[in-house]
Order: structure tokens, then sequence, then C-alpha cells
């Protein structure tokens, strides 16, 4: 092990090789990270904190307008979309700084360049040409945004990475996709003030999701006055002028001034040199791994979007910590993928823990399904036209609660809270033993009482 240059060598230093680089140094191994782009990775420099930043701004204008319910005058507001993205750029440079920082403190040593594979146990640095020999290589590359087939004027189209940097906010935008990204950028776009279109080839936005998640997410977004247009793909998009026509399946067109597409992101393998060492790839298209995240090399590792398990942030950095214990720290470590709770940034925002209606009917037995639907009580004062959604799914033997979905204010950040119920197992009569807060829309998950649905025996009974 002496004679290789270092202990440890990371690509990428985004959320999973961040937090292995740092973890296995502070076990004493010696390690060396390298990042082609900016430290921070996905998450931090085009990912969930720009976004969500850019969510909290495209929320003001339905709160001004909520102010009037409560008996506020708000002059007419307007919005500077330059200095939105010129703050959202000061917050990400001084994220990428600290972190920097946290590799220096743990004595990790950053090489601001791509690495690629030159044999199992060497890396090469593309910005220098020097190689690198490493008894153990993790790979942590994430992931990267897909465009789907080549059609005529693919070159006209962005992707999230790029939203962040426009130099001014479309007053039109077509969105291409129906997966988390695609909403979210579709609810802070109207949020601003652009008028959105947005196109799925599917029959409802949000596929994975549950279905009452699905729909009630489409109504909403429609009563924000954005377009959605299922069943249709982009086909062809052209330029003229200063505007772009956005060719679709049923021969219609749509003119905006931006199109974006966000319909899917692959694990970031190509060019890595992964031909060089042989690690085989699974029919996902992402790095195939064991529990441990180690590949099919024996000193190669890989976590996060690379290896397309759960693509979030806080997987990717369990998974590199877990690495790093089993490693370096003497403690063998599998990341539990189970009932990961995750939020969606829409408006009204999304909060899910555990099955989908669909899969606990194929899973339980016995399942019960208790939903409400309900106007929230600031939006009595407000007048805003929403509705707030809860559905709890039971499993009908053992009483324990397989699936949260919550659509409503601050739905993740409830989600995360009901998530460790549901990791302990919590039953139904856990929720209706716990005490209600009053007045909250939470107070309503202790006080389902009523069964929408029973499927299974209980159906049959
Ligand atoms: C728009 C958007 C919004 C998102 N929102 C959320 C959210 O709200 N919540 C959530 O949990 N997740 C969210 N995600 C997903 C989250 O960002 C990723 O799951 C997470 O960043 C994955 O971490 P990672 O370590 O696998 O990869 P990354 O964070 O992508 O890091 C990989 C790093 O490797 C670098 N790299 C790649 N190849 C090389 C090479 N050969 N040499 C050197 N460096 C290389 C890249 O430049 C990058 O910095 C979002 C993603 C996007 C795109």
């Amino acid at each position: 092990m002496a004679d290789r240059d270092v202990d440890l060598f990371v690509i990428g230093a985004g959320s999973g090789g961040v937090r292995a680089a740092r973890v296995a140094a502070g076990y004493g191994a010696r390690v060396m990270i390298a990042e082609e782009y900016r430290v921070g990775g996905t998450c931090v420099i085009r990912g969930c904190v720009p976004k969500k930043l850019m969510v909290y701004a495209s929320r003001f204008g339905e709160e001004f307008e909520d102010a009037a319910g409560f008996g506020w005058t708000v002059p007419q507001p307007t919005f500077h979309w330059p200095s939105l993205t010129a703050n959202l750029a000061r917050e990400v440079t001084r994220l990428e700084a600290a972190y920097t920082n946290t590799l220096d403190k743990w004595g990790v040593t950053l090489a601001k360049s791509r690495a690629v594979f030159e044999d199992a146990h060497t890396v090469r640095l593309t910005e220098t040409g020097e190689t690198v020999s490493a008894e153990t290589i993790l790979i942590a590359t994430g992931g990267w945004p897909h465009y789907g087939p080549d059609i005529p004027g693919l070159e006209h189209v962005i992707s999230s990475n790029e939203t962040f940097h426009l130099p001014e906010l479309p007053k039109r935008i077509l969105i291409q996709g129906g997966g988390y990204i695609a909403v979210e950028f579709a609810c802070i776009f109207a949020g601003l003030g652009s008028e959105v279109t947005l196109v799925y080839r599917g029959h409802n936005i949000l596929r994975g999701f549950d279905d009452d998640v699905r729909e009630h997410l489409r109504n909403e977004m429609q009563m924000r006055g954005i377009t959605v247009t299922c069943g249709h793909t982009v086909t062809a998009v052209d330029k003229a002028g200063d505007e772009f026509v956005t060719h679709l399946s049923d021969g219609s067109t749509v003119t905006t001034d931006k199109v974006m597409f966000a319909i899917g992101r692959r694990p970031n393998i190509m060019g890595l040199g992964l031909e060089n060492v042989g690690c085989h790839i699974a029919e996902h298209g992402g790095i195939h791994v064991d529990e441990y995240s180690r590949t099919s090399v024996m000193n190669i590792y890989a976590v996060g979007d690379v290896t397309h398990r759960i693509n979030l942030t806080p997987v990717a950095i369990r998974e590199g910590h877990a690495f790093a214990d089993t490693l370096y720290g003497g403690k063998p470590t599998r990341v539990d993928h189970a009932n990961v709770p995750t939020a969606v940034f829409t408006e009204p925002e999304i909060g899910v823990v555990g099955l989908t209606e669909a899969e606990a009917r194929e899973q339980c037995e016995k399942l019960d399904v208790y939903k409400t639907t309900f106007r929230p009580m600031k939006a009595t004062l407000s007048g805003r036209d929403t509705r707030t959604f809860f559905k709890l799914l039971v499993d009908g033997v053992t009483d324990r609660v397989v699936g949260c979905h919550l659509m409503g204010p601050d739905a993740g950040e409830l989600i995360q809270v009901v998530g460790i119920a549901v990791k302990m197992g919590a039953t139904k009569a856990d929720f209706d033993a716990t005490m209600a807060v009053h007045p909250t829309a939470a107070e309503e998950l202790v006080t389902l009482r009523e069964k929408a649905m029973s499927y299974g025996r209980a159906a049959a009974e």
C-alpha cells in the first residue's frame, strides 16, 4: 500500500465524494480528490441549493397577493431577475468555499482537474497530464442531463444547468419533462411571472409518484396558469429571431423565449476510461455496485448518482460516509435505501415517504387508505383557490403506516418528521394516539378516522 501515491483517490467533489473524502481522511487515510468543475457538485452548484432559493423567490408573488386578505396593502411588487441570479451566485460561491475549506481542514488534497482512469490503480489528471496511483478509487461523478433523441434544433435547448445563469427571466418558456426537476422549474418560472408550457410524453406528470398526488399537482399547476400537455413530445425546435418555435408530436407548435428539457439524468461515466478497468455497468446505465458500494473491480467503489440507486443528495452523502466507515473506520456499513423521504418543491409542495397506493396494493395482503383534502386555513382569508392533500396508506394486517403522501405548505418539512415515524415502523394506532397540534394542517395526520378505501381481504368482506 505504501508505494502508492495515496490511499484513496476520489473522482468528483460533489455530495458523495466530499463526504467520503473527508471522513476517510478523518480516519487517517491519505486522500486526494479531483473536481473538474466546482467543488460542491450538482447539489450546491446547480441543483438543490440554487433551485430551492429560486423556489423561495417564486413564492413571494402569491404571498404579496395573499397579504391583502389579511389587511395589508402592498404596492405593486416588481421582480428583478438579475438581482436574484447575482445573489444566488454569491451564495453558491460562499458554499463552494466552505466545502473547499472542509477538504483542506481534513487534509484532503484537491486537484482542480478532470480525472480519468489509466488502470485500476491509476488515474490521470487531464489538466496537467500527471498520473496518481491509489490503493482505492472512489467514483463519485454524479449524473448529467439527458436530452433524448437528436431532434432538429436540439442545440437551442437548455437544461436545468443553464437556468441559473440566464441573463433575463424568459417571458415564455416551454419545458419538456414530467419528473420532479421539470415540474419544480415549471412552478418556479410560473411563480416568477413567466408563461409556462409543460410538455410530457406520458399520460400524467410525476411518474413513479402516487396517482392522487400526480393528479392533484396537475390540477394545481393548471390552476396557476401552467399549460400541462401530456401525451406529446418535442419533435423539433426552430429559432425565429429571438424566439423559438417548438414542434410537438401532434403537429402543433408553441412559441416561447426559452426551451428547456428536463427529461432525466444519466450516470456520468462518459469518457471516464472505465473500459481501462472493466467496471460492470448495470442495465439502468449506472455503475453496478454491491451493498457496500464496491464495483465489480475489487479496489474500485462508486457512490451517489453515478450508481443510479436513489438519486438524491442525502443518499449520496450517506453512501459516501458508509463507504469511508467501511473501508477506513473498521465499521462495515450498508446504506438502507428503504423508506427514503423526499420532497418536490412545487406549488403546492409535495412530501412523500414509503409506498404509493399502487405499490402498497401489490405488496400488502390488506390495505387501508386514508385521505383528506381541505382548504388550508390561510386560504380562508386570502381567498386563494388551493387545496391541501394528505394520504396515509396502512397495512391492514400489521397496522403499519407503509406510505404517506402530503401536498401543501411545508410538506417537505413535514415529511422529514413523518419519515422518522414510518422508519421506526409506526402504526396507524400510534398516529391516532398522538395528540393533535392545533390549529395546524399537520393535525389532520393524527385525526384521519374514516377509511377512504380498503383493498384485499377487507374489500371482499
Ligand atoms: C436541478 C436539480 C435539482 C435537484 N434538487 C434536489 C433536491 O431538492 N433534493 C435532493 O436530495 N437532490 C436534488 N437533486 C439531486 C442531487 O443534486 C444529486 O442527487 C446529488 O448531487 C448527487 O451527488 P453525487 O455526489 O452523486 O454527484 P454530484 O453532486 O453531481 O457530484 C459529482 C461531481 O463530480 C464532478 N465530476 C464528474 N466527472 C468528473 C471527472 N471525471 N473528474 C473530476 N470531476 C468529475 C462533477 O463536476 C461534480 O462536481 C437535484 C439535482 C438537480 C440537477
